[in-house]
């Protein structure tokens, strides 16, 4: 063994809302930290996905870090749901009021983390080749970060602009009076074309699969609201750490959509269709686990879509079929006009699922199987390899000289979504396996069993946590039996990205734990009350 002082206590990969938490908390806890992100700033995600129309799908009050009453009582919201560039004012709101500057290292791009046994240390290298050790190595790149990027005959021979749109051009992109494309539909697709729509010269979109579409209803953060909300802040923090993902919504009081009578449960849909995912878990607590329920409220969305479709061929590709999967199978997007852009005359839709699907990628624009469309933009939005995507996409190797890609090959097995077996001293924010909730929530719940992990290390002067492999085995078998229980099993025949569906490279797999996010972190304080059984702490001989 070396004695020898690693460079940081912790280095975390990502600047966005992990990042900066685990700044927060592991400061105060006394550690050195440091936070590299390849991007040019703050902010995780609201750095990369910039494309028009960006914005969250949380309400904005509850879309935030909770560590600090002076920072949420300071910030003000403009709206319900903030676009892209206003959460990102807010992190660098967070990362200026709280002095982490110093701990931040941007547009560092790392290319490999590697244990090293005798030390006991984690060796991180930069993609300039400059090399840092740390005792704790932390993963906070997020769980929708790495981007899909399809596999289009053709596709380095367009002569514009084609990207992912989580790339989207940092100095921004003119896209007025340009005939843009925009291959997927998923919620990207949802917020950017009506944006984009108002002034490119068309706007053609290439769609799939249907989405159930919930509207967003966006509406001004009023003094008043915002007075309500800040004089209740303790209370929308413990609904968003009590909800089954992690928001702040009401419940359904016990309310049944089986056990309602017709008339009263289309009393009930409408009086609650007041925008935000709130609709799915406040109006009955049945309909993500009873299939009857499930199409009752399914039949409502596809109404409610329809009515706002003028052109029933549009509605025929955009509006899901009772028949197709269950609602939540695939993560719903929220709609702020989207399909009502499909009424302009500049917005065209092509069903490339059953009419004319594409067959390359030309010069200047997209053939299909029955049409060339010209553009002089190509959108790419054709979502991420979620939760595991951006832990696989450079080596980090463990014990065995393993790396994470290898050992996910054909399960995405970890404890928790926050310990992987085989990696001693590394933490991951939201690994798989963990819940899907709202994810400042998580993220924060998450920092916290880790900071406490890493107090106690410190405290009894152990030099090495190992995640057992027993209790990886346990929570992935845990994990496995609650998501075959569960609606969204049925995701993997739409391609859901929540069971890694999307990819072509990779079999569908359970990524999500879908037990409740309430439940999952009752489980994670049972964790840190009981000392962390799931871990094994030694110290290094002398
Ligand atoms: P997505 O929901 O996975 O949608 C990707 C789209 O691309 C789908 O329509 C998919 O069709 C299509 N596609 C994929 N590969 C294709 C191919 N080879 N050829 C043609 N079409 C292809 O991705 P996303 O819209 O980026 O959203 C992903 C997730 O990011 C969301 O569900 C959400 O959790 C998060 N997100 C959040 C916000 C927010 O909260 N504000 C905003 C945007 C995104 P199929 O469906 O047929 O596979």
């Amino acid at each position: 063994m070396t004695t020898q002082k690693p460079d940081y206590d912790a280095i975390v990969i990502g600047a966005g809302f992990a990042g900066l938490a685990l700044i927060h908390y592991l400061r105060d806890a006394g550690l050195s930290v440091r936070v590299f992100d390849k991007a040019s700033d703050v902010g995780g995600t609201w750095t990369w996905n910039r494309y028009p129309g960006a914005m969250t799908d949380s309400e904005s009050y509850y879309y935030c870090l909770t560590f600090s009453k002076e920072l949420l009582q300071e910030w003000s919201w403009t709206r319900r749901y903030p676009d892209w560039k206003e959460t990102h004012n807010y992190f660098r709101f967070v990362a200026d009021r709280c002095d982490m500057w110093p701990h931040i290292q941007l547009n560092t791009e790392i290319v490999s983390a590697q244990y090293q046994q005798d030390s006991a240390h984690w060796l991180v290298t930069t993609g300039d080749g400059d090399t840092f050790t740390c005792k704790y190595f932390i993963s906070g790149m997020g769980m929708i970060s790495e981007p899909v990027i399809p596999k289009i005959k053709g596709m380095d021979t367009f002569k514009g602009p084609l990207f992912h749109s989580a790339r989207w051009p940092q100095e921004g992109l003119d896209y007025a009076g340009k005939r843009v494309g925009i291959i997927g539909a998923g919620a990207t697709t949802v917020q950017m074309l009506p944006v984009m729509a108002q002034t490119a010269e068309s706007v053609t979109v290439f769609h799939r699969t249907p989405n159930f579409i919930l509207p967003a209803m966006q509406r001004p953060m009023t003094p008043e609201w915002e007075k309500e909300i800040k004089e209740h802040y303790d209370e929308i923090i413990a609904k968003c750490r009590n909800h089954m993902f992690g928001m702040a919504f009401d419940t359904a009081e016990g309310r049944k959509a089986v056990e309602t009578s017709p008339e009263e449960r289309q009393r009930i849909f409408e009086e609650k269709w007041t925008g935000s995912f709130r609709w799915v878990f406040e109006t009955f607590e049945d309909l993500l686990s009873n299939p009857e329920a499930n199409r009752m409220a399914s039949q409502f969305i596809i109404d409610k879509m329809k009515e706002r479709i003028e052109d029933p061929e549009i509605a025929e590709i955009l509006v899901p079929k009772i028949e197709d999967y269950p609602l939540f199978a695939k993560r719903p997007p929220l709609d702020h006009g989207y399909l009502e852009a499909y009424s302009r005359d500049n917005v065209h839709l092509v069903d490339i699922k059953d009419r004319e699907p594409i067959v390359e990628i030309t010069e200047t624009g997209v053939r299909t199987t029955e049409n060339h469309y010209e553009f002089d933009i190509i959108v790419l939005a054709t979502g991420f390899s979620a939760y595991t995507g951006a832990l696989e996409a450079f080596p980090i190797r463990g014990v065995s000289g393993q790396t994470l890609a290898e050992k996910w090959q054909e399960q995405s097995k970890s404890i928790m979504g926050v310990c992987v077996a085989d990696f001693p001293n590394m933490f991951i924010v939201t690994g798989p396996q963990a819940p899907f909730a709202n994810l400042p929530t998580s993220i924060e719940q998450n920092v916290i069993w880790i900071t406490n992990c890493i107090k106690k290390m410190e405290s009894e002067g152990y030099d090495v946590v190992k995640p057992r492999q027993d209790a990886e085995d346990e929570w992935t078998a845990h994990t496995a039996e609650i998501h075959s229980q569960t609606l969204m099993a049925e995701g993997d025949k739409v391609h859901s990205w929540m069971m890694g569906a999307n990819l072509e490279t990779k079999a569908p797999r359970v990524l999500i734990y879908f037990g409740g996010a309430n439940v999952y972190y009752d489980r994670m304080d049972e964790s840190a009350n009981q000392g962390y059984p799931e871990l094994e702490f030694e110290k290094l001989a002398s």
